[in-house]
């Protein structure tokens, strides 16, 4: 069955270190990352769009031009004149990578601002898909717009995805962020939290904890990711499941790791496969993306 996927939140171009003082330039960000997995791994029939907004400038257009030559749909994205992308900077120091940004003033800042807009998007979508970073970026007035567009599709059976990818530099005060993370995943029917973050910042003991603080929100179906200890999966009613990691003896870089679980796993779940098979999937592509550099690795690389 063809359908759409909406994948909502903030690109930005990525500057990293090529040597010799020269920055090499990329895109990339939690949603698109998974907007491009999903890509790679859905079946023709579906499209995958991005929803943000992006300035006129040349780097904006560039962006555009990178989704679309993944054939990530982008005619949704609404550029607002004189605006430009957010930008940030990895910096190598003793093998550590240190993360500088500049995003206060980015154009995705600004992608919920036009209400009608963001509902004609949501309704032409089957699965919508955010994250806690689409909500960290915005303005409160904003996060109320997104949030009733996402509980308006969640009540008119849409699937609607919810990645927490808890990032506290984004929030102003810690009990705002945990209370809009915790109306993003009400306001989803499937969430698809990391659970280093969510025992940093909810205190959960173990992935049981986690699952049961989302069931006690009213989320249907939650998947709890724990790096190399796999992924232990709460569906409806039907009893928890665990479900492991791929064995990787070399991990060359762990960003995107769970984006492209969440695009691997979405991506069997809409060909009818069961949460156990989807999230077998969800591990082959993330294991095939953390032995490689960079968030967005070639569709080519990935498992079939
Ligand atoms: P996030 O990137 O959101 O923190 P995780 O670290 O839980 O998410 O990783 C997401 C998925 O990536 C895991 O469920 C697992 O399938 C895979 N993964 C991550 N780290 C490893 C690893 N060291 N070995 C094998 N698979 C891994």
């Amino acid at each position: 069955m063809a359908g759409r996927l909406l994948s909502i939140g903030e690109c930005m171009v990525e500057l990293s270190q090529a040597g010799e003082g020269l920055l090499r330039k990329g895109f990339a960000g939690d949603t698109l990352n998974t907007a491009w997995y999903a890509r790679a791994c859905f079946p023709s029939d579906w499209s995958i769009d991005y929803f943000t907004a992006v300035g006129d400038d040349p780097m904006s257009m560039e962006m555009l031009a990178m989704m679309e030559g993944a054939g990530i749909g982008t005619d949704l994205i609404r550029r607002i004149p004189g605006k430009t992308p957010g930008l940030y900077l990895i910096t190598l120091k003793d093998g550590e990578r240190t993360f500088s940004y500049w995003r206060d003033t980015a154009a995705a800042k600004k992608l919920a601002d036009d209400a009608d807009h963001l509902r004609s998007a949501i309704d032409g979508a089957q699965i919508i898909y955010f994250s806690g970073i689409t909500l960290g970026i915005l303005a409160p007035e904003a996060v109320d717009t997104l949030l009733a567009e996402a509980r308006r599709a969640k009540a008119s059976g849409k699937t609607v995805v919810f990645d927490p990818n808890i990032r506290p530099r984004l929030w102003h005060n810690k009990p705002y962020m945990l209370k809009t993370i915790e109306d993003g995943a009400r306001a989803s029917n499937l969430v698809l939290p990391s659970f280093d973050d969510e025992a940093a910042y909810f205190g959960d003991t173990d992935e049981a904890a986690t699952i049961a603080r989302y069931k006690a929100l009213g989320v249907e179906n939650v998947v709890v990711k724990n790096g190399p200890a796999g992924v232990t999966l709460a569906f409806g009613s039907s009893p928890t499941v665990h479900v492991p990691a791929m064995k990787v003896d070399k991990v060359v870089d762990t960003t995107s790791a769970g984006d492209s679980f969440n695009g691997g796993f979405l991506s069997r779940l809409v060909q009818g496969a069961t949460p156990a098979e989807a999230a077998s999937h969800g591990a082959a592509v993330a294991s095939t993306v953390i032995r490689h550099h960079g968030a967005l690795i070639s569709p080519d690389l990935l498992p079939k």
